[in-house]
């Protein structure tokens, strides 16, 4: 491939992305606002189908020294009671569903692409469709610059959820479980990372939140205060929490144009939170940007005219995006409720979980079996 390609956004979309196209031969830059690529976010699960592309770029070993495995899902209410466990290790025990702090992603993609001849720019906040290249690729996430360039100004709409993400310190003997506590309009989710951390999200409906931040420094008090009625684990671990950031979850419809290849200037296309923002539900928001990544740079490889290649790339991942981000709405709902619908939904899930176990996963066989590398 001989494209040059310059891509707005060192997350976790752009990077993938520079590793894949440079991996082809494309001639890669990568220009990042941020003047260092630095501790952002916290823990990601990362579910099978992007395992499938970190493992074609020749990364699943460091991939695997960075990460935990993710053997169960466990969804317990808030009082601690399990009500249904999704048992991945039994299920599927040829998938690899992982556990890692983003910023290990963020590091071991950002080594990745530099040793594969990628110049990564930092401190370019880019406002233009930089002209010279062929392909500009727009991973700048959700409050995008390229993105209203196709589409149009929308302002991202706050989905009437807020998060506190934390870390505490955790030694205890090696438990591979990611955890989901329900309550009525709010809900946690913790699972342990390496290097002896645990992950501890926690979200709540906040339809009052006027605030038009998008990331702060929270309050831990505030946190313990609005989860002081979880019971099992979940005191212990929030009696421990120091800092935390509070994020309002904020987001688009997924775009409607993803890419222009119109001959007036370089090809331009989205990938990622760029092209479509998801509700957290689903933990599939950075594993998408992955599909995305890979499934570009194959169609590209694959198409040598540009405005086919792009078309088909829009066509092949548009409406799978969308369905998972439905998906992601959906159990936004099945989390938080309340009142008989919530007595109803735990009891029949509760249920099934025991007399139909690998039913509950295999809902979700169609996100999990998905593979990139050979979708284009
Ligand atoms: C609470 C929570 C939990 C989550 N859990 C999971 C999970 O378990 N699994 C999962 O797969 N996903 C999860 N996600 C989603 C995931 O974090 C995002 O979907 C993913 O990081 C998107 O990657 P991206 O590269 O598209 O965007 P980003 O990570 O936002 O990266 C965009 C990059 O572009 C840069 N940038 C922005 N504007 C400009 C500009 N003008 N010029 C230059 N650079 C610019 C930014 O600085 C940033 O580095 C979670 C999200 C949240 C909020």
């Amino acid at each position: 491939m001989t494209l040059s390609v310059t891509i707005v956004g060192a997350g976790v979309a752009g990077l993938t992305a520079a590793c894949a196209l440079a991996h082809r031969g494309a001639q890669v830059r990568v220009l990042e606002r941020a003047g260092a690529l630095r501790e952002v976010g916290a823990g990601l699960q990362i579910s099978p189908n992007a395992a499938r592309v970190i493992e074609a770029l020749g990364l699943w070993s460091r991939f695997e020294a960075i990460s935990l495995p993710s053997e169960r899902v466990e969804l317990r209410d808030m009082g601690g009671g399990l009500v249904a466990g999704l048992d991945l290790a039994r299920f599927r025990p040829n998938d690899r569903f992982r556990l890692v702090h983003r910023a290990r992603l963020v590091e071991m993609l950002e080594t990745s692409a530099r040793e594969a001849g990628v110049k990564i720019e930092l401190g370019h906040d880019i406002r233009e469709i930089p002209e010279d290249s062929d392909l500009v690729v727009g991973a700048d996430g959700v409050k995008s610059r390229i993105r209203p360039l196709l589409n149009g100004f929308e302002a991202p709409f706050f989905t009437g959820q807020t998060a506190w993400r934390t870390l505490i310190r955790d030694e205890s003997p090696s438990d591979h479980a990611a955890q989901i506590f329900m309550g009525p309009g709010r809900h946690v989710v913790s699972y342990r990372l390496a290097g002896g951390m645990r992950n501890i999200v926690a979200v709540m409906e906040r339809p009052d939140w006027h605030d038009e931040g998008w990331s702060h420094p929270g309050d831990p008090n505030e946190l313990r205060s609005n989860f002081s009625r979880f019971g099992g684990p979940v005191p212990d671990w929030l009696s421990r929490v120091e800092e935390v950031g509070l994020w309002g979850l904020f987001r688009h419809p997924v775009a409607e144009h993803w890419y222009r290849a119109d001959g007036t200037g370089p090809a331009v296309v989205l990938i990622g939170d760029a092209a479509h923002p998801t509700l957290p539900f689903m933990a599939q928001g950075a594993v998408m940007a992955i599909e995305d990544a890979w499934v570009l740079a194959a169609c590209l490889e694959s198409q040598p005219d540009l405005t086919t290649a792009l078309a088909h790339f829009e066509n092949l991942r548009r409406p799978r995006c969308r369905r998972i981000v439905q998906a992601a709405n959906g159990n936004a709902r099945n989390y938080h409720l309340r009142g008989p619908a919530r007595a109803v939904a735990h009891g029949g899930l509760r249920v099934l979980s025991r007399l139909a176990p690998g039913h509950l996963i295999e809902r979700f066989a169609w996100i999990y079996d998905y593979d990139p590398t050979t979708a284009a």
